[in-house]
């Protein structure tokens, strides 16, 4: 007897509500908006507390429109759990408050989605060391390692400059460590990259991005991926050490950071999220073909200072960034020669939308050091390697020529 082969990435969601008990064959999971479960009697109501039986308690810590998302999550990352928020910063937020204590040090990478390194200034005003190191290279989290370290955190292409965390040898590093190894896979999506493939431990999504795809709705979540021995973590609360090492960190997540600090997703979000879930892998390849082009374009132009986008050959992790992802990603920026005032620039666009978010069907751009890096300083910002006339641009998926020509016209007003 031959075993059939396992389903693709587009077909396993599309189909997966199906898989499940469907209500009048609807082939999405429909929208619960119910806050509160009745149960038949006071006994099962009490065996669905004390997690005798399974079923739903009240709105903030579970709903079935959210745990059907939560279950194409994992399976899209390959993982054996998923816990929604109501936007990735909540997910994020929730490892912070959910595994992190006084006294314990992370390392994260130091290039880093400007509200995560806001987030990491919190954590050590709150008593938590934070090394920030440059990912890029191994060494550099190696020499930050300490006995109390209790967390590596990555992202895999780093917003804005395409920096890629050195992603496997710090996966090796963190399980000869026994440290948990975070990766913020909002940049690449599952589609590209599973961190799974690295070792990570749990796995950030910012849903708002490409998973959902088209900026209307917002959302976060964690994958736990079933690599990280929870047993060993040494802030596991004791009512979650009776359960399996397996699902100690998920439940202790759900409980110390969703019910607690409840940031939830909403069952509305989460259907929206669901469906623009389906073209996830057509928009990333789109976006990805549509990235490669628009960076070929500018790296060729006289008027361009340098391009950052991991697809083409000059960039610093191009042999990384094509042996562990699918395609590039829809992330690119780059710097006009000084003569070139980049405001200026902007303003010559005609299709690309000058706004931020990522991730999106429409080609969105943004100077970056005079937006969403201008709270955190020229210092940091130096650091980043972020200079004032960076652009970024996160690419959509309108036909090539005519975004192409779009970033070309603009060029051609500075002759
Ligand atoms: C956008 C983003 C986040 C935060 O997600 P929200 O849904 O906007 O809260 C976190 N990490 C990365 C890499 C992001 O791009």
């Amino acid at each position: 007897m031959s075993t059939a082969k396992p389903y693709g990435f587009t077909t396993t969601i599309l189909h997966n509500d199906r898989q499940k008990e469907i209500e009048h064959g609807s082939p999405h999971k429909p929208i619960h908006s119910s806050v509160t479960y009745g149960y038949k009697n006071a006994r099962e109501l009490a065996d669905v507390f004390q997690g005798k039986q399974a079923g739903y308690r009240y709105g903030r810590q579970g709903n079935p429109t959210v745990a059907a998302l939560e279950d194409k999550i994992s399976k899209m990352e390959d993982g054996i759990a998923s816990l929604c928020f109501a936007t990735g910063m909540a997910a994020i937020g929730a490892v912070f408050q959910g595994l992190l204590r006084q006294g314990d040090h992370i390392i994260s990478s130091r290039f880093l989605f400007g509200n995560t390194n806001s987030v990491w200034q919190t954590c050590a005003e709150q008593g938590i060391q934070l090394s920030l190191v440059d990912a890029t290279n191994v060494a550099e989290v190696a020499a930050a390692i300490t006995p109390a370290t209790r967390m590596v955190f990555v992202e895999t292409i780093a917003n804005p400059r395409t920096q890629i965390a050195d992603l496997k040898r710090i996966g090796e590093l963190c399980q000869q460590h026994g440290i948990l190894y975070v990766v913020d896979n909002t940049m690449t999506s599952p589609y590209l990259f599973r961190p799974k493939a690295v070792g990570a431990g749990l796995v950030v999504n910012s849903l708002t991005k490409s998973i959902a795809g088209h900026g209307n709705v917002l959302g976060g979540a964690l994958t736990d991926t079933g690599l990280f021995d929870w047993a060993s973590y040494p802030h596991i609360a004791s009512n979650f050490r009776k359960l399996a090492s397996a699902q100690q960190g998920m439940a202790q997540l759900r409980a110390k950071a969703l019910r607690d600090f409840g940031a939830s997703i909403s069952p509305d979000a989460a259907h929206q999220i669901a469906v623009g879930a389906e073209t996830l892998a057509l928009r990333m390849q789109r976006e990805s073909e549509n990235a490669l082009e628009l960076a070929r374009l500018l790296q060729a132009d006289p008027r361009v200072a340098v391009v950052h986008y991991p697809g083409l050959e000059s960039h610093p992790q191009h042999a990384l960034a094509s042996e562990l992802f699918r395609a590039y990603g829809a992330l690119l920026s780059f710097e006009l020669k000084p003569e070139i005032d980049c405001f200026d620039y902007l303003n010559h666009l005609k299709l690309a939308i000058n706004a931020t978010h990522l991730g999106d069907t429409r080609t969105l751009v943004i100077p970056v050091a005079h937006t969403i890096f201008f709270e955190m300083g020229p210092e940091r910002r130096a650091e980043m390697g972020i200079v004032d006339s960076l652009i970024r641009v996160s690419v959509g998926i309108e036909d090539t020529e005519d975004l192409l020509q779009d970033f070309a016209n603009a060029l051609n007003q500075f002759d």
